[in-house]
């Protein structure tokens, strides 16, 4: 058997999880810590679970937040009859940085992809569907146009058009196979304002 020490490879284990991270670097971030003083892993392991337990979902559209309900829909005068479905907190922050969309979001923290084994109750699927009152009149798509951002759109419009509830998809100003949270400013606006029916 090879050589292995168990806390050492549970250790690099968790650092390799990260995405990023190789194995090498995860066996070399291991080491690391366990060449410092006990404090120092103390210290990390602190800011860890602080990070951790004070960040958590905002009980309406699902982003990260260190309170109840996050900024966005605790502000007065954003467009409450549409919702931006986004797969990930980070495309909230690029919608966010053009300025130009004053609806709401929804965060699905992910996308449907069969082959990794995430379905719909794998995302918050369950909470866009309960928000969807009458107050709502527009969801947009705005997952990347991948194939697994593909599929989750058509699945969530499939659900969502019944309701009544008119269903638009981002226009492909937005390379395909792209990732909207490196489209610049100016793609993501023309993407959003020619965005189609579904
Ligand atoms: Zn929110």
């Amino acid at each position: 058997m090879a050589y292995q020490v168990a806390s050492l490879a549970k250790l690099t284990e968790q650092f390799a999880r990260i995405p990023g991270i190789g194995r090498k670097s995860a066996q070399r971030y291991a080491y690391y810590v366990l060449s410092q003083p006990q404090q120092y892993a103390k210290d990390f392991a602190d800011a860890l679970l602080d990070a951790s337990k004070s960040i958590k979902r905002c009980s309406v559209c699902q982003n990260l937040t260190d309170g109840e309900l996050c900024p966005i829909c605790s502000a007065e005068g954003r467009d409450r009859s549409v919702i931006c479905v986004v797969a990930d907190p980070r495309d909230v922050v690029a919608f966010e940085r053009m300025r130009e969309y004053k609806g709401l979001y929804h965060v699905l923290h992910g996308l449907i992809s069969p082959t990794d084994g995430i379905g719909p109750e794998e995302l918050t699927v369950k909470q866009l569907l309960a928000r969807l009152g009458s107050e709502v009149t527009e969801v947009v798509m705005a997952t990347d146009p991948t194939v697994e951002g593909e599929a989750t759109a058509m699945y969530l419009s499939r659900l969502i058009k019944p309701m009544g509830i008119k269903v638009t998809r981002l226009a492909y100003g937005i390379p395909v196979g792209g990732n909207l949270e490196y489209a610049d400013d100016v793609t993501l606006c023309r993407a959003l304002e020619g965005r189609n029916v579904m």
